[in-house]
């Protein structure tokens, strides 16, 4: 049996620590904020409940994996359902297209609004993305990153490689596959599901909307931030410990090897693993003293793009909205302005910018547990935002910064169809220095390293770090961000550390 001392109780973190519990090893969660949940948190106020971070899982099979593995079901600890439809997208010329939940029913539903012909187009892209998905789900995504190893076995076949096409862009799989250019402005949309630009990130990213549309979308009655309470349970219920409130200052190393932590206030915990779920890019820039071993790895995260920022709007409406879809998008009629000032590229080159037209996300779940009566809705509202940077890029602390561009949000969505501004009780509005303040994710990135360039998938932080005895896990590491991808962190670092 190890002692194992796992810094941050976001999702990544409490995954691997019910993991590592039921594995038999003595297992300690430390994290800085009063609740655990990291990104997966909560807001609630005069009976208005709102998920903060995630309102969307996908993959649900990677959680019931986590669950079973950890002592009996998923559907034993949260209430899982289906959404449907999807997502209800409205195009910059006014045309509404509604996702149906259930995959079957999409190319006819797509052909309906765009166009007879538009269906089958995306039919054989998803044909496309299933096929990559097969051949990288297991060599890439399953198993630890290993430099050439993985290379050697992502390249297994010549066909396998045509299948993925590492040299092509998504936005380059859209033009080859869509014709109508609303179809490619859908697909160019999942690139952001890893803080990413279409332009630069990988055409392997349509696996995104391929197991969205295969295996569904789900809601968690009660708001997502259920699923972090129940596993941080089942975590404390396998033996782990959970201490909330309490900020590693220090991933201790001696002997060139893992050793403990020590904690904010000078106490120090003795560990022979430590697995961090913080940031990548703070763990070894703040938390672990810099060394020749981890050299290599410091020098791939300052290569790499960081993920993009997200703006969001909390709104607390009087009121019911006919006809509300549980997810809505709203299309502006330039999307590459969006990237090109999230990302600082393009017109706005070297100046990151807030979105001055924006895609706005609008999820407001029909469920009684987030609001305090039938009349009334909570609405959480999200814009791509540049990340938190005050000292080349933007600054969200700027004082009015903040309540402006909120106005302005709202004055998007009322000019695309949703205007709330005279149903509003109140707003609360948090910004990429939110984020940063409350997950101490470097910028409020969401995604820790975005998936820009061909390379970017293997300059993130392998889920075993230089230094031995420490792991790590979370969006930020191996294999990238999203609940579904950071379950798989926790399943990968699980199985390097082994049983007791
Ligand atoms: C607005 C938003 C919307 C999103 N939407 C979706 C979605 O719809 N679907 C989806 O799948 N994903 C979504 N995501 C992404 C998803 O939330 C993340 O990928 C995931 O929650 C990351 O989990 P994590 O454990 O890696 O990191 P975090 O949740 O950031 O956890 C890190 C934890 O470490 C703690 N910590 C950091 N440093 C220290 C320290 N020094 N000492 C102690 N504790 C420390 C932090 O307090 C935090 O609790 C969204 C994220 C955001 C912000």
């Amino acid at each position: 049996m190890a002692r194992v001392a796992v810094v941050g109780a976001g999702s990544g973190g409490l995954a691997v620590a019910a993991r590592l519990a039921a594995l038999g090893h003595a297992v300690t969660v430390l994290d800085q904020a009063p609740e655990v949940g990291g990104k997966l948190g909560w807001y609630v106020r005069d009976g208005h409940g709102f998920d903060t971070g995630p309102s969307l899982v996908t993959l649900p099979q990677l959680y019931r994996d986590l669950f079973a593995a950890t002592g009996g079901p998923l559907e034993d600890a949260v209430d899982l359902v289906r959404v449907d439809p999807a997502v209800a997208y409205r195009f910059a010329d006014g045309t509404p297209l509604s996702v149906p939940g259930d995959a079957a029913r999409i190319p006819a539903a797509v052909d309906a609004a765009l166009g007879s012909g538009t269906g089958t187009q995306w039919a054989a892209l998803m044909a496309r993305a299933a096929a990559m998905w097969q051949v990288t789900e297991q060599p890439f995504l399953r198993s630890p990153l290993a430099g050439a190893a993985t290379l050697a076995r992502l390249a297994r076949s010549a066909a396998d490689v045509a299948t993925v096409a590492p040299w092509r862009t998504l936005r380059g799989l859209g033009t080859a596959y869509l014709r109508d250019p609303r179809l490619r402005t859908l697909l160019d949309r999942y690139a952001t599901y890893s803080g990413s630009d279409p332009r630069r990130a990988p055409a392997v990213l349509a696996t995104v909307p391929y197991v969205e549309q295969a295996f569904g979308s789900w809601y968690v009655r009660g708001g997502l931030r259920r699923l972090a309470e129940a596993v941080a349970q089942r975590a404390v219920e396998r033996g782990a410990v959970v201490r909330t409130g309490t900020a590693v200052e220090r991933v201790l190393v001696e002997g060139g090897r893992a050793a403990g932590v020590r904690l904010a206030g000078g106490e120090v915990l003795r560990a022979d693993v430590v697995v961090s779920g913080a940031d990548a890019a703070a763990l070894y820039a703040d938390l672990l003293p810099a060394s020749r071993a981890t050299r290599g790895v410091r020098r791939d995260l300052a290569r790499s793009t960081a993920s993009l920022s997200g703006f969001v709007l909390l709104l607390a409406l009087r009121g019911r909205t006919p006809g509300l879809a549980h997810h809505t998008v709203l299309f502006p009629e330039d999307y590459d302005a969006e990237f090109d000032a999230v990302f600082g590229i393009g017109r706005h080159r070297g100046a990151p910018q807030p979105v001055a037209d924006p895609t706005v996300y609008v999820s407001a779940p029909d469920d009684p547990a987030t609001r305090p009566d039938a009349d009334s809705e909570s609405w959480f509202v999200l814009v791509n935002a540049p990340r938190h940077d005050p000292d080349g890029g933007v600054d969200w602390d700027a004082p009015g910064l903040a309540d402006r561009y909120a106005t302005r949000v709202l004055d998007v969505m009322a000019r695309r169809g949703l205007d709330v501004r005279n149903r509003l009780r109140w707003c609360v509005v948090r910004t990429p220095a939110d984020l940063e303040r409350d997950t101490r994710s470097v910028g409020g990135s969401i995604y820790g390293t975005s998936s820009n360039g061909a390379r970017a998938a293997f300059l993130r932080p392998a889920n075993a770090s230089p230094v031995p005895g420490l792991f790590l896990v979370g969006g930020s590491a191996h294999p990238g961000g999203g609940l579904p991808l950071v379950a798989l962190s926790a399943e990968i670092v699980a199985g390097l550390v082994g049983p007791a």
